[in-house]
């Protein structure tokens, strides 16, 4: 396969093609660098458009009316052009790095050394939009033809360097449905370990990308052959067999999914015995509340689909009312593979029946009438007013007569 950088045009381009110009008119060095022109190669939409140039960031805001240094010490200089904000970083080369993440200082330099610095040599080509020339000092083109992630350099000394470039290799892989070079596999395989070091954010904003990805079984693969798993998912213990049972329902979900419908997947084959405080585990991956508990529902409704043949009514309208009942069909399906294809699909023809405004409708009976009755206030109340909803969801309660009627019946029975 061949790599061209065909005329995909977009605003963005061209305002960074004229940032470039505008550079190159004041006699310095500039090309498009990174992800764009990886991106571009492949014929998809690049997320942004980053210019790499010989300009200092001085020299930028010599150049531009409108300029911001967002990271000065890295040479970055954000340039508004023709309303969008583009990235323009000076040819650099990275000093020491002593956290496992970033470098102490920089150095500016030239394209080459520049190129050097970065992390994969797919990513490590810069293109030229005047000359409509790329510029690739790191076999980047090859590995696009050959579709594989190999680290720039040496793979152990650049993950020693920065432990995050662990999880943006297997996130590549998956993005882009690529393998890993056996060198570069191996010295993942090395420093899995230090990935413990990332902060909690970059690890769950790089696994979110893996999941929601096409490719996130070759994530997932990824990860636990390099037992990067353990190390990002802490308080789990993941046997083979679970792993591998993860992969198999990655594998069966649609192809578009959140985030936490991918993390279900992962956490749905563990057995009881090593199930992990979900909660725990997705507040340590700094999951938001609303992602943690559609994690613990979406498992919780997925077990009962599995354990319960046939759900009741009000069941239904619970998982309609929660808004992930697509999800849990997804779910269900991917886990119990076809062992319970009737079941699922019954049930999905069940939900989808159901009109919108009987998923959660107004209570028929609230704790006012409870009151009126004299009725202490204590558990009770939640036990009498729960019942006689589910009731109600069941269709067996209609009308507020029946609702009391069956409230009355429970307050005696508990008497
Ligand atoms: P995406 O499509 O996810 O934005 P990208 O390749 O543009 O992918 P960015 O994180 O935007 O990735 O980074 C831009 C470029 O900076 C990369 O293409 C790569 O050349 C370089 N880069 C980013 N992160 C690192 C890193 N941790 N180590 C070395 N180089 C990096
Ligand atoms: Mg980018």
């Amino acid at each position: 396969m061949s790599h061209t950088f065909d005329a995909i045009s977009s605003a963005e381009f061209e305002a960074a093609k004229s940032i470039i110009v505008t550079l190159k008119d004041h006699g310095h060095q500039a090309l498009l660098a990174g992800g764009c022109v990886r991106d571009r190669l492949l014929g998809k939409t690049p997320k942004d458009y980053d210019v790499a140039t010989s300009a200092t960031p001085d020299e930028v805001c010599k150049v531009f009316k409108r300029t911001k240094k967002v990271g000065a010490q890295f040479g970055v200089v954000l340039v508004s052009h023709r309303r969008h904000e583009i990235e323009v970083a000076t040819f650099r080369t990275d000093g020491v790095y002593r956290d496992g993440r970033r470098p102490e200082d920089v150095i500016f330099t030239d394209a080459e050394h520049d190129a050097q610095r970065r992390d994969f040599t797919i990513n490590g080509m810069f293109y030229d939009p005047v000359e409509d020339k790329l510029v690739d000092y790191v076999g980047g083109q090859a590995d696009l033809s050959a579709e594989l992630i190999r680290c720039i350099g040496e793979p152990s000394k650049r993950f020693a360097e920065d432990h995050l470039r662990l999880l943006r290799a297997a996130r590549f892989a998956a993005t882009l449905n690529f393998g890993i070079e056996p060198e570069t596999f191996n010295a993942m395989l090395k420093y899995a370990k230090q990935v413990a070091s990332v902060s909690p954010e970059r690890i769950r904003a790089e696994l979110a990308l893996m999941l929601v990805s096409e490719g996130r079984c070759i994530a997932w693969k990824a990860l636990c052959e390099t037992g990067l798993c353990n190390h990002i998912i802490q308080g789990v213990q993941w046997t083979i067999d679970d792993q591998n049972n993860a992969r198999d329902i990655l594998g069966r979900l649609p192809a578009r999914v959140s985030f936490p419908l991918g993390l279900a997947a992962v956490f749905s084959p563990l057995a009881a015995e090593r199930s992990p405080d979900t909660r725990k585990v997705c507040r340590a991956i700094r999951c938001s509340n609303e992602e943690m508990e559609s994690v613990c529902l979406l498992l919780k409704w997925v077990y009962r689909v599995v354990d319960d043949g046939e759900l009741e009514l009000a069941d239904i309208k619970n998982m309609l009312a929660s808004g992930h009942f697509d999800e849990i069909i997804s779910l269900a399906t991917a886990f119990t593979a076809d062992e319970y294809g009737l079941r699922i699909q019954a049930l999905r023809e069940r939900g989808d029946k159901i009109p919108v405004q009987d998923h959660a409708p107004p209570p028929l009976l609230d704790g006012a009438f409870l009151l009126e009755q004299h009725i202490p206030q204590g558990p009770i109340y939640r036990k009498v007013l729960d019942a006689v909803y589910r009731a109600q969801l069941n269709e067996l309660v209609t009308t507020v007569d029946d609702a009391r009627a069956m409230a009355q019946k429970l307050i005696e029975e508990s008497d």
